[in-house]
């Protein structure tokens, strides 16, 4: 099997290229280093079934050829971390959206099977804990920049679906729930990474806001466990899932098992959003995935809560 990886070189992609290798798949990865890294696949490049381009997916013709050469494709390539996105919302909506239409029309010419990385931020401002695949999505203003994130890969799943209901494209939309573990990065604002760093450093961990939203955060061994159990199976294709931890911790939480786990001297301050992001900014209070339904298809089950990932976490930046 040849897969083909876009964002093979981010923390997801890197995770699941170097799974795909130990099966004996041949791997090609196309990155434009944005946010990936090639620290995230150095270790693979020894491997003669690993192959990687750096360039943008929308760089169609070189696209279209990966695409072409290989089996199936995992989109990865995306815009990660909310920083990031209420940063950058011009990059955030092409590459999401623009990005995700080359890789689909490179596909329908051949028919290629298509994962598609969506977000659990689709499921917006709703309340009705824990996510069904099944619910509304509940999204604020536009003039709110976070919710163009949620908006973009909604068309991202929009336009993947349609594929696959007008021209029997096969694809697979998947949404991710605060994956974490080695290699992520804090550069783009998420909370594990920048905790951890935060604590061994002994700067302050900064909680935004009063620390009393929750999140669950999913192991990315585990989520790569999901995508490959998903893309085995027929009935998965045109359909959408949630891959995720059920258990929630606030982040308040967060910051003292850290903070313990590290033996820190840190202080735990807490920072008001408009200066953590930007004024007006709107979080998700709680955000937890029903994961019923990959459960029952896949026998889904996440391995790891969140001491284990953490001390993963811990043991990689000290290490690094
Ligand atoms: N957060 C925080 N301190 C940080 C970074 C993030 O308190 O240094 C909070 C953030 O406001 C959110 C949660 O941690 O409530 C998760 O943030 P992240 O960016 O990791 O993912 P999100 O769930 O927002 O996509």
């Amino acid at each position: 099997m040849k897969s083909l990886i876009t964002g093979g070189a981010g923390f997801i992609g890197s995770h699941l290229a170097e799974e795909l290798l130990n099966n004996g798949d041949d791997v090609y990865v196309i990155d434009d280093l944005s946010t990936g890294s090639i620290e995230n696949i150095e270790h693979l490049k020894v491997n003669s079934k690993f192959h990687y381009v750096i360039d943008t997916i929308m760089n169609e013709p070189v696209t279209a050829e990966l695409v072409d050469r290989c089996d199936r494709v995992f989109h990865m390539a995306a815009a990660v971390g909310v920083k990031l996105i209420v940063e950058s919302p011009v990059r955030t909506i092409e590459t999401n959206i623009k990005g995700t239409e080359i890789v689909l029309r490179a596909a329908n010419k051949k028919k290629k099977l298509v994962i598609i990385a969506s977000t659990s931020e689709v499921y917006g401002k709703g309340d009705n804990i824990p996510f069904k695949e099944t619910y509304d999505m509940v999204l604020g203003t536009t003039k709110n920049g976070r919710w163009s994130y949620a908006c973009s890969k909604a068309i991202d799943e929009f336009l993947s679906l349609a594929y696959y209901k007008e021209k029997k494209l096969p694809v697979i939309v998947v949404r991710f729930f605060n994956t974490v573990g080695p290699r992520q990065t804090g550069q783009y604002g998420m909370v594990v990474p920048t905790f951890v760093k935060q604590a061994i450093m002994g700067h302050d961990i900064t909680v935004y806001g009063d620390g009393s939203q929750s999140r669950s955060f999913t192991y990315v061994g585990d989520v790569v466990k999901g995508l490959l159990g998903l893309c085995d199976n027929k009935q998965a294709i045109g359909d959408i899932f949630n891959i995720g931890h059920g258990d929630e911790i606030s982040i308040c939480e967060l910051a003292k098992l850290v903070k313990s786990m590290t033996e820190s001297k840190s202080e735990i301050v807490f920072v008001p959003y408009d200066s953590a992001y930007e004024a007006g900014f709107e979080d998700m209070q709680r955000r937890s995935p029903d994961i019923s339904k990959i459960s029952e298809l896949i026998g889904y089950k996440p391995t790891l809560g969140i001491r284990e990932i953490l001390e993963k976490v811990i043991k990689y930046f000290k290490e690094s």
